[in-house]
C-alpha cells in the first residue's frame, strides 16, 4: 500500500551531509519494511565510513560558526523547527506508524512528545548560566562559564523513531553543538523527514548531518565516528550490549557519553494499594508502544492479599485490547517490530510456561485471519512468575506482564533491585511513610509512585547500573552538551 502524505516530499532516502541531500557514497541502499505486511515501503542509503565521515567533516566545520551565534538566534530556529514539526503532525505520524507499527492516535502523541523537547530546549539555550565564584583573596576572579562540547554523534533505536533523535538533536543544538545522526536500521524515514524540516526551519549547513545504514553496516558507519577525535560526544539510546560496545571502541579518544540503555522494570502493588489505579498505571505502562519501551514494568509483583483480585482486575482490562494494524482507528496493539522481536516473545513465554508460570490470558502469536500479518502477539497475562524465567532476567520488549506474588516490604525490594538494569521502576501504595522509605530504597533513575506515565520533556529521564548514564530533558539534559570551563583572573 503506498504511503500517502500531504507533504510528498518529507519522504526522504538519501543522507542530508553539509545542507544537501545525497546518496551514500558507494550507491548502495536497503529496504525499509512495514512491520505490519513485511512488504518495502522504500529503499533508503546504506552508507559506508566515508559517508560518516564526511558528515563528521561538514559539522566539525560547521560548529566554529554555530558555536558563536547568540543562544537566542539558535534558539529562534528551534522555536520554527518545532512549529513545522507541529503542523505537519499527521504526516509524520503516518510515517512513524507505517514504519514502526505503532497505532495513529499513539504515534500523533509521539510527535507531540519529541516536539516538546525541541520547544524546551528552545527555550533552556537562552539559560545557560555561568557562576561566580568568591575566591579566597583579593586578587582573584573565578568564573565559571559553559561551552558546547562540539561535534556529537547521535545514534538510536526503533522503538520511538522520532521522540529519541528529536530529544537528542534539540539540546545539542541549543548548547551549540553541531550533530551527526544514525537513526535505527528499521525506522530512518521518521528522521529523515524531521531533519528535513529542520532544514526548512532555516538551519546552517553542516549543523545537522544524518546517515543512515542497514544493520549490516552500522559497525562502519558508526566506527568512523568512534574513532575520529573530532566527534567529542556519543549519545546513544539503544541496548545495553551496543552501550558497553561505545563505551569501549570510544575510550581511545575519551569522548563524552550519554547511555540510555535497556531496563528490567519492576512493578509493585501492595497491599494497601487503589486496585483499580494501579491496573490503570499498568495499563499505561505496559501497553504503550506494544511493550516496546524502556521503561514498561517487566516484573510485576503483587502482595499475596491483593493478588487475586488484581489478576482479575487485569486480565479483564488486557482481554479488551484490540490488536491490530497502526493505521485501523479501533487497534490499541500493532505489530512488533520484526520477527526476532516476536520470537523472543514466544521464547519468554514458553520458558515461563515450562517452569511452572501459569497462562491467564493470550499466550501465542497472532498469524492468522487477513488484517494480521506475521508480526503480531496477543497481549498476555502470566501468573505464578519466579525470578530463575528468561523474563524476569531479561526486557521482553512485548505485550507480556508477568505476575509475581510477595509477602513483604523487605522481600519485594531485594527482588526488584536484583537485576543489573536500573532505569525506571514503579509502585503503588497508599502508605506515605512506606512511599518515601521505597522511594529512597529502588535502584533507578526514575521511580513512578502510583503513576504509570512517566515520561515528560521538563523531567530528567535516564538511568543508573546497566542501563546508563546521562540525563535527557529538563535542565540536566542541556548540561550533558556543555563543558564547564574556569575563568581564572589574577591583577592586571
Ligand atoms: P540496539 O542497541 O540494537 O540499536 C540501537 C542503535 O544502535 C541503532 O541505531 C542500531 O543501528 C545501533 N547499533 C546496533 N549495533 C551497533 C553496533 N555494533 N555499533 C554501533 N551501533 C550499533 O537497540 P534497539 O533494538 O534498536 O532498541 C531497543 C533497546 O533500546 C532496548 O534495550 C531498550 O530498552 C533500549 N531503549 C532505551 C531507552 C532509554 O531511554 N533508556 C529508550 C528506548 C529504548
Amino acid at each position: 500500500m503506498a504511503l500517502n502524505l500531504d507533504r510528498p516530499d518529507l519522504l526522504r532516502t538519501d543522507n542530508f551531509i553539509g545542507g544537501q541531500w545525497r546518496h551514500g557514497i558507494d550507491g548502495a541502499d536497503y529496504p525499509v519494511c512495514d512491520p505490519a505486511t513485511g512488504e518495502a515501503i522504500a529503499m533508503v542509503a546504506d552508507s559506508t565510513a566515508a559517508d560518516a565521515e564526511a558528515a563528521t567533516s561538514a559539522a566539525h566545520q560547521a560548529f566554529a560558526s554555530w558555536r558563536q551565534q547568540p543562544a537566542a538566534a539558535r534558539a529562534q530556529i528551534l522555536k520554527r523547527w518545532h512549529a513545522l514539526i507541529q503542523a505537519h503532525v499527521e504526516d509524520l505520524a503516518r510515517l512513524i506508524s507505517r514504519e514502526q507499527g505503532k497505532p495513529l492516535a499513539e504515534a500523533r502523541g509521539e510527535v507531540a512528545y519529541g516536539a516538546s523537547y525541541v520547544d524546551w530546549f528552545a527555550a533552556e539555550a537562552v539559560r545557560s548560566y555561568g557562576d561566580i565564584i568568591p575566591a579566597a583573596v583579593r586578587s582573584k576572579k573565578m568564573l565559571v562559564t559553559k561551552e558546547p562540547v562540539g561535534v556529537v554523534a547521535a545514534i538510536t533505536p526503533w522503538n520511538f523513531p522520532l521522540a529519541m533523535i528529536a530529544r537528542k538533536i534539540a539540546p545539542a543544538l541549543a548548547a551549540g553543538c553541531t550533530v551527526v545522526a544514525k537513526p535505527a536500521e528499521d525506522t530512518p524515514l521518521t528522521a529523515l523527514a524531521l531533519v528535513a524540516l529542520a532544514e526548512e526551519a532555516g538551519l546552517p549547513a553542516g549543523v545537522l548531518n544524518i546517515v543512515t545504514s542497514s544493520r549490516e553496516r552500522v559497525s562502519e558507519v558508526v566506527g568512523a565516528w568512534l574513532k575520529d577525535s573530532r566527534v567529542r560526544k556519543i549519545t546513544f539510546t539503544g541496548s545495553t550490549a551496543v552501550g558497553k560496545l561505545l563505551a569501549r571502541e570510544s575510550a581511545p579518544t575519551l569522548k563524552r557519553l550519554s547511555l540510555e540503555l535497556g531496563g528490567n522494570a519492576p512493578f509493585i502493588v501492595f497491599e494497601d494499594a487503589d486496585l483499580d489505579a494501579a491496573v490503570e498505571g499498568l495499563m499505561a505502562a505496559k501497553f504503550r508502544n506494544g511493550g516496546q519501551t524502556c521503561v514498561s514494568p517487566n516484573r510485576i509483583y503483587v502482595h499475596d492479599a491483593v493478588y487475586d483480585a488484581f489478576a482479575d482486575k487485569l486480565v479483564t482490562r488486557v482481554q479488551s485490547l484490540r490488536v491490530g494494524p497502526g493505521d485501523r482507528d479501533d487497534s490499541q496493539i500493532g505489530p512488533m517490530i520484526n520477527a526476532r522481536a516476536v520470537d523472543k516473545i514466544e521464547r519468554h513465554v514458553q520458558d515461563a510456561l515450562a517452569r511452572g508460570a501459569t497462562l491467564l490470558t493470550g499466550g501465542r502469536r497472532l498469524n492468522e485471519g487477513a488484517a494480521n500479518g506475521p508480526n503480531y502477539y496477543a497481549p498476555t497475562v502470566l501468573g505464578d512468575a519466579s525470578h530463575e524465567m528468561e523474563l524476569a532476567q531479561d526486557e521482553t520488549f512485548g505485550p507480556v506482564v508477568p505476575l509475581f506474588r510477595f509477602q513483604n516490604e523487605t522481600e519485594v525490594v531485594d527482588a526488584a533491585n536484583d537485576t543489573p538494569y536500573g532505569l525506571a521502576a514503579y509502585f503503588f501504595s497508599r502508605d506515605v511513610a512506606r512511599i518515601w522509605r521505597l522511594a529512597e530504597q529502588l535502584q533507578t533513575g526514575i521511580v513512578g509512585i502510583n503513576e504509570g506515565a512517566l515520561a515528560a520533556e521538563a523531567a530528567p529521564f535516564g538511568g543508573i547500573k546497566e542501563s546508563g548514564y546521562g540525563r535527557e530533558g529538563s535542565r540536566y539534559g542541556l548540561d550533558d552538551y556543555m563543558a564547564t570551563k574556569y575563568l581564572c583572573q589574577g591583577n592586571l
